[in-house]
């Protein structure tokens, strides 16, 4: 789309000429919406018709939503499982898409325990990147002087695998960070970063989070922003500080790194920033030597505007802990994006994160939405709206048709409707569907609950002559990292042998090494999930729990227990009854290659 960028922005002045061009391309593709839809989905099915998938769904080169949506079908990632094991196997003629797969994208949502892999074609990266490039210039307008400081990012790659067909399969995220399009990225005076790229780059977790933070330290005064991907990467890094002061800070008291940064391109940048300084020595060990921590990042780094963290969804749970810390620095949420596809950004990024909604970018892929019904069986799909006909107020799943070959493809976010920025809508992410339980990028489902119940009772509890009466949990972000806590009510049949602490311990390991790959990953390699823990609590506590909920409204006929618990008067309820707590005794286990 041709761009004037020397008309204003309604959006507001921008910083410079590149912001100019960006608000620019903001404010035509939100004006055109329907428009941009209407071409984005042509292309995309008019450069797939060939395509064994849209040959099968006989679309015989129909580009129209009409025609797409009369004989396409809405599907999930468990109809496409056959396709995508194809494409894994090495099949490479054209079954989703006509550009060759160049890799597969590992979401942090899981299909029978391990990761779903997205296809993705070289040419995502590119769009990925102008998603990116929008950032900036929209948060020039609500802070200014960006450009004479820095960011401290807390970024990280993670464990890759190949498929069995040679495909490399990655996080989108270490797919974007390892690319060109990142690491020889052009100077940007608005987006420097503390951390260089070899830090970033580093594939041990340990070694990259010690430099990223060490390279924060001795730039304290020019950070004016700082953030992770995720609040839970934020507070990890907060906790890694706790844990790492004192070396931090003899390494920057003697100018030498520290011997466990092994890795020669890391050490041989270090060398060259390192120098030193028995000020900032002094400086760091005071602060981070003080038992109180609030406010600790504002102390440390008194420049900070703001944080740049989602704290959107399941994050939310984190703004009272990153709040402690930063001495309620502002949030900025600054977008919504997949492994499927990367969907849009928040036009208001200072904006409380309550009121925090995003736009969707039309010409990211083809949107349509599922208005949500949660007792609904069956799915109408006539009932799917365009992206610029949905409703404000209403909620609707989100639905996707994407460049790399995923026909409307349920994403499994559900949306509210908050308002629309032109005729492009804005959403509110009111949460991802089927998730109980999450502490970082985990995501365990109710299902996945109950076979790890079953697993530890299997495993354990049988030959002990005991069993689990009843069951709920919670996600204690209390601890940092935070982890699961399993309420246990148990039936033993000798009451004068329950079953051991060691063995409710083993319980704890037995749930943790059926929960799926993401969990298993996040405990072993990221650190970012602590020990399961089990709760023993009395007998009847499960039915007084019932006749808490029945005397404030529920139907006796219809009561379920609650798999998940976070309502404080029903946590103090639990907790008042536990008559032990038990926790994992070590790690499950974990690597990065698929179990199937
Ligand atoms: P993944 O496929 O592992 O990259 O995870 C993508 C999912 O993370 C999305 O479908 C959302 O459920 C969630 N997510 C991504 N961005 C946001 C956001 N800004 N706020 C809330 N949830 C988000």
């Amino acid at each position: 789309m041709a761009v004037d960028s020397s008309l204003p922005s309604p959006l507001g002045p921008p910083a410079c000429e590149k912001d100019a061009k960006a608000l620019h391309f903001i404010e035509q593709t939100t004006r055109n919406a329907a428009a941009v839809q209407e071409n984005v989905l042509a292309q995309i099915l008019s450069r797939n018709a060939e395509t064994e998938y849209l040959r099968r769904h006989k679309l015989g080169g129909a580009t129209d939503r009409k025609s797409f949506r009369s004989k396409v079908p809405v599907i999930t990632y468990e109809d496409l499982q056959p396709e995508i094991q194809r494409i894994a196997n090495g099949d490479r003629s054209p079954i989703l898409s006509s550009h060759p797969i160049s890799e597969f994208l590992t979401s942090s949502g899981t299909s029978a325990g391990e990761r779903k892999l997205m296809p993705t074609i070289q040419e995502e990266l590119d769009r990925r990147q102008s998603l990116y490039n929008l950032l900036m210039p929209v948060m020039n307008l609500c802070v200014p002087g960006l450009n004479k400081g820095k960011g401290l990012y807390f970024l990280f790659v993670k464990s890759e695998t190949k498929t069995p067909g040679g495909l490399l399969a990655r996080p989108v995220l270490t797919s974007y960070y390892k690319s060109e399009h990142f690491k020889t990225r052009p100077y940007d005076p608005y987006n420097v970063y503390t951390s260089p790229n070899e830090a970033i780059l580093c594939p041990d977790s340990f070694q990259s989070m010690y430099t990223q933070m060490l390279c924060g330290l001795l730039d304290r005064h020019q950070v004016l922003r700082l953030g992770a991907v995720f609040a839970s990467g934020l507070l990890r890094a907060i906790r890694f500080l706790q844990l790492n002061w004192q070396q931090l800070a003899a390494d920057i008291r003697r100018g030498t790194l520290s011997s466990k940064i092994t890795d020669p391109d890391l050490k041989n940048c270090m060398e060259k920033i390192l120098k030193p300084n028995q000020e900032l020595a002094e400086f760091v060990t005071e602060q981070c030597g003080e038992e109180n921590w609030e406010g600790i990042i504002t102390r440390i780094w008194p420049n900070t505007k703001y944080l740049d963290v989602i704290v959107t969804g399941a994050m939310a749970q984190y703004i009272p802990t990153l709040d402690y810390y930063s001495g309620g620095l502002p949030m900025a949420c600054t977008m919504y994006a997949s492994s499927e596809c990367y969907f849009g950004l928040n036009l208001n990024p200072m904006c409380k994160p309550s009121e925090v909604s995003y736009t969707i970018m039309p010409n990211m892929a083809y949107f349509e939405f599922l208005p949500y019904e949660p007792n609904s069986m069956s799915l109408d799909p006539t009932r799917l709206v365009d992206l610029v006909d949905v409703q404000v107020g209403k909620e609707y799943e989100l639905v996707i048709t994407t460049y790399a070959g995923l026909y409307r493809y349920r994403v499994g976010d559900i949306l509210r409707v908050t308002g629309f920025h032109n005729s492009a809508p804005q959403f509110h992410f009111v949460r991802r569907k089927n998730v109980l339980l999450s502490i970082d990028s985990d995501k365990t489902d109710e299902a996945e609950l109950q076979l790890a119940v079953d697993n530890a009772t299997k495993l354990v509890l049988e030959s002990l002559n005991a069993s689990v009466v009843e069951y709920t949990s919670f996600a204690d972000t209390k601890t940092i990292p935070g982890h699961y806590v399993i309420y246990w009510e148990l039936l033993v049949k000798d009451s004068a042998e329950p079953p051991s602490s060691e063995a409710l311990a083993q319980c704890c390991l037995a749930m943790e090494e059926s929960l799926n790959s993401v969990y298993r990953q996040c405990r072993v390699a990221d650190n970012s999930i602590g020990p399961l823990e089990i709760r023993v609590v009395k007998s009847g506590t499960f039915e007084e729990l019932m006749d808490y909920a029945i005397s404030r409204g529920a139907s006796i006929n219809q009561y379920k227990v609650p798999r998940c618990v976070n309502f404080t008067p029903i946590m103090e309820l639990l907790d008042s009854r536990v008559v032990s707590k038990h926790f994992s005794p070590s790690l499950p286990h974990w690597t990065p290659a698929r179990r199937r």
